[in-house]
């Protein structure tokens, strides 16, 4: 029996590649059962498995245990879910303050998603070369209030091949996704960080995600210093998560952290009284904004469900 990470899954064959640099084209055997989800496709890039090589065949018969998946669901009507990655080790989120306009909102739901999924983000602001004074100063602004947190900033040229050394560390040696809306430069820092390197994401991402048909197809790209980057048509974001309302303030770490001082243990920090949530944002120990994503998303009428 030999072991491997799966990088290429068709739905129907997987390529596995094993630490010594060996790829492998598998089957699966029988079905595998996911507890608590029904999904159409088991195993999906970034889990490890185990499988066997006979004379015909090499086929998978064991799935690693996941430290966190992606899913998203097959069809608005089916009840089944697709599993589109396992094991990712951070998500970065490519933000620009203008050029196009990343909002805090759009940020803010990105990063509850994350947290939901257990999955660390760190920001990356592209385009620095273009800014002006004004939109440096919005930069350092939301720098501020998202290092407060604890998520890791990076200021980039993709253009320039500024700071570009330090993005390719981060991404070192990691399972990443590189997220964020179309136009912030996605393409570019990864042609610039390694040319030649021809993902999928864009536009016909956006086509695949969405047509009728429910693709199973995902993909993870090896680079040349180590490390993956995944892409797999439709997933520039999370797709949709669902999250309980009352559950909210825990994908919000700072809200979560002030939390434990209302004086209501069920508090959703909305209206009521010795609400250490409300009194943190008026003495701007909170951010406004990232208080009004949370609001945002907790009176959202679309009972629980989040695209992001
Ligand atoms: P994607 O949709 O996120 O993949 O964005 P692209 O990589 O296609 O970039 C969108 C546009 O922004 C293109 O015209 C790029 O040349 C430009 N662009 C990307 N990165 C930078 C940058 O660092 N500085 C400047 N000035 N333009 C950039
Ligand atoms: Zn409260």
């Amino acid at each position: 029996m030999k072991e491997g990470l799966v990088i290429k899954s068709t739905g129907s064959w997987y390529t596995v590649k094993t630490n010594d640099g060996e790829i492998h084209n598998c089957r699966i055997k029988g079905r595998f059962r996911m507890e608590g989800i029904r999904t159409t496709n088991p195993i999906a890039v970034g889990d490890r498995v185990n499988f066997e090589e006979d004379k015909e065949s090499k086929v998978i018969v064991s799935i690693h245990d996941r430290k966190n998946y992606i899913i998203r669901k097959s069809s608005n009507l089916s009840k089944h879910s697709q599993i589109i990655a396992s094991n990712v080790d951070q998500a970065f989120l490519i933000v620009t303050v203008n050029y196009p306009l990343t909002t805090t909102t759009f940020i803010d739901r990105f990063l509850a998603a994350a947290e939901a999924y257990r999955i660390p983000v760190r920001l990356i602001f592209n385009k620095i070369d273009r800014y002006r004074p004004n939109d440096m100063d919005r930069l350092d602004e939301l720098k501020g209030i998202y290092e407060k947190i604890g998520y890791k900033c990076y200021e980039i040229s993709a253009k320039n091949g500024t700071h570009l050394d330090i993005i390719k560390d981060a991404l070192k040696d990691n399972i990443n996704l590189l997220s964020g809306h179309s136009g912030v430069g996605k393409s570019t820092l990864i042609n610039a960080i390694q040319p030649g390197l021809d993902l999928k994401t864009g536009e016909i991402s956006e086509a695949h995600s969405q047509g009728k048909h429910t693709t199973t197809f995902s993909e993870m790209f090896e680079l040349d210093f180590g490390g993956y980057i995944i892409d797999t048509p439709g997933i520039r974001g999370f797709g949709t998560i669902d999250m309980e309302k009352e559950e909210m303030s825990h994908f919000f770490p700072e809200i979560f952290e002030t939390s434990q001082e209302c004086q209501f243990n069920n508090c959703s920090h909305i209206h009521e009284p010795k609400c250490a949530v409300k009194a943190a944002v008026e003495a701007g120990e909170i951010s406004i904004t990232r208080y009004e994503s949370y609001l945002g998303m907790v009176m959202e009428d679309e009972d629980s469900k989040y695209r992001i």
